[in-house]
């Protein structure tokens, strides 16, 4: 059987991660979520005092400082999923912090920390048998993926379903900020310089502000079956 590579792009919060994951376990593909890399290279930046009160990020030192960036995935076993070691350390809980959300698209706009981390990740793409997600996957990252799809829902849907999640967490957020902080995060991600979040041509759309997981997760499985038969 050929293992091949599915590239699965698309809005914040439109579910990406779920279905990443559970195709890539169906597969028995390594799975990347290329989110959290961004998301701990802000992390980084925000210990490093590199964003300031407004939010604003200072390009230089971000740059200056990003060969002391060291990013890897750690297998959990009871997750069943790689988690992401910022500097040799598991940094999956912190990362998916309201803050961190809220500064990430400003790191991630940066062309030096998009070279880099796209380098890692086309590296752990290149041998096949790969499920990753992101903005800019079937674009960019792996343009030669077999298999390519575009997530999208309403605001509203995406809100509630990452607003669900962070009160399941633990996390006090409120709802008007997580629908802030998705709003915020599709325009710069959508509209930045580098490699902007948008549709390849030949991606597969999911809309799936009604649907459930399950028909999702069939629909897709259908379509990678598709190519594997072929
Ligand atoms: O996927 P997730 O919502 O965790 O991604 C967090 C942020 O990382 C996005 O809002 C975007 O700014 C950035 N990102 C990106 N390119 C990717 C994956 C994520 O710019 N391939």
């Amino acid at each position: 059987m050929k293992r091949i590579s599915i590239a699965i792009d698309g809005l914040s919060a439109s579910g990406k991660s779920t279905l990443a994951q559970g195709i890539a376990k169906a597969l028995n593909y390594l799975y990347v979520d290329t989110g959290a890399m961004y998301r701990a290279v802000a992390l980084f930046a925000l210990r490093e005092k590199l964003i300031d009160r407004e939010g604003q990020l200072d390009e230089e030192g971000m740059k200056a400082s990003l060969q002391r960036v060291y990013l890897t995935f750690r297998f959990n076993p009871g997750t069943g999923r790689g988690e992401i070691c910022l500097n040799g350390r598991n940094v999956e809980k912190e990362i998916r912090s309201h803050e961190v959300s809220k500064h990430v698209s400003v790191v991630a706009r940066v062309p030096e920390v998009r070279e880099k981390l796209v380098l890692a990740q086309q590296r752990m793409g290149s041998h096949g048998g790969v499920v990753m997600d992101g903005r800019d996957i079937g674009t960019v990252v792996l343009p030669e993926a077999e298999v390519k799809f575009f997530m999208t829902a309403d605001i509203e849907a995406r809100g509630k379903r990452r607003h669900k999640e962070l009160v399941r967490r633990g996390r006090s957020v409120s709802f008007g900020d997580v629908l802030d902080n998705l709003r915020s995060r599709d325009r710069i991600d959508s509209t930045r310089d580098h490699s902007p979040l948008v549709q390849a041509d030949d991606a597969i759309v999911i809309d799936n502000s009604d649907l459930t997981i399950e028909e999702q997760f069939d629909h897709m499985m259908a379509c990678v079956q598709q190519v594997l038969n072929a």
